[in-house]
């Protein structure tokens, strides 16, 4: 199924709350990068993140509803919405009557949600309970896709649960959008260091394929000026000589409200335009989410 199968005005995919129903951890997506239904997994309620990115959409204007990750009501979460998405349950909801009935097939569980899923203290144990659910509900075709910063990859329990996810059809989808620290430290507005956050991707890279994800904006009106996009696929290039395979680069833009008003999305000839020169400077494969 292309991008194109699951267009972005549909309110499922313009609308990624993760406030659904009941549910404190889990809520449904129609993603464009998923290709479908995903069910984010929100591992950090207390919308803790090591980044500070500018185009960031978590609210945290708002105090959390809850602090407190618990793996065992996350699970009957999990179970109970995929159940219900199978059951045809989303699809009665106005929200995700327009998608029909691909909110039946779950195209993955995303460990996603207010935060850095990698700054939990027991990634791994996050990883063996969606795998397991994943298995006693037979989502057989379903990935396990880790959405990341990349800046907790080199920790013990992240490698570990990398090692889970890997058995079980997982996927990882990091972060980079820049190639140059001062760049990166205007856009993602971190104090982990660039250096720490290209080592993680190239180890991570080389251990499983990994999908690089990079949000394409206009800072003050200025789209990224051609030397950082030099410098970007030459990090790109740097991972993958170093023995890191890159399966696909997700290009995309920004789809919903942000808080800098500074701030705003590329059109979609200009995110082809970049993702154009990408793909040939690299040679990969550049998928584009205007
Ligand atoms: S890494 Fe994700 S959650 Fe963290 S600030 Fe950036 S966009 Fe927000």
């Amino acid at each position: 199924m292309s991008p194109e199968s699951v267009p972005n005005h549909w309110q499922s995919v313009r609308d990624h709350s993760r406030v659904f129903g009941r549910f404190t951890y889990v809520y449904p997506v129609v993603s464009r990068r998923s290709r479908g239904l995903s069910i984010g997994v929100n591992l950090n309620p207390d919308k803790a993140c090591n980044f500070d990115c500018v185009y960031c959409e978590v609210d945290r204007k708002t105090p959390p509803a809850t602090r407190e990750l618990d793996l065992l009501k996350a699970r009957a979460e999990l179970c109970a919405l995929v159940d219900g998405a199978r059951a045809g349950e989303l699809e009665k909801d106005p929200k995700f009557a327009e998608a029909g009935s691909l909110t039946r097939h779950v195209r993955d569980i995303a460990f996603s949600g207010d935060g850095e899923p990698t700054l939990v203290g027991n990634f791994a144990e996050c990883v063996r309970m969606v795998a397991e659910v994943r298995r006693s509900r037979r989502l057989d075709d379903a990935k396990i896709v880790l959405i990341t910063d990349a800046a907790g990859l080199d920790k013990a329990s992240v490698k570990e649960g990398l090692a889970l996810m890997d058995a079980n059809n997982g996927e990882v989808w990091a972060k980079l959008d820049a190639g140059t620290e001062p760049y990166y430290r205007a856009i993602n507005r971190t104090a982990v260091s660039f250096q720490r956050v290209l080592a993680n991707l190239a180890a991570t890279a080389r251990e499983r394929p990994i999908v690089i994800q990079t949000l394409f904006l206009k800072m003050h009106g200025e789209v990224m000026p051609p030397a950082e996009l030099d410098a970007y696929c030459d990090r790109l290039r740097d991972i993958t000589a170093a023995g890191g395979r890159i399966k696909e680069v997700h290009a995309y833009t920004i789809a919903r409200p942000t808080p800098e008003s500074w701030v705003t999305r590329l059109e979609p000839a200009e995110l082809e335009h970049l993702a154009a020169h990408v793909r040939t400077r690299t040679g990969l494969v550049v998928s584009c989410f205007p």
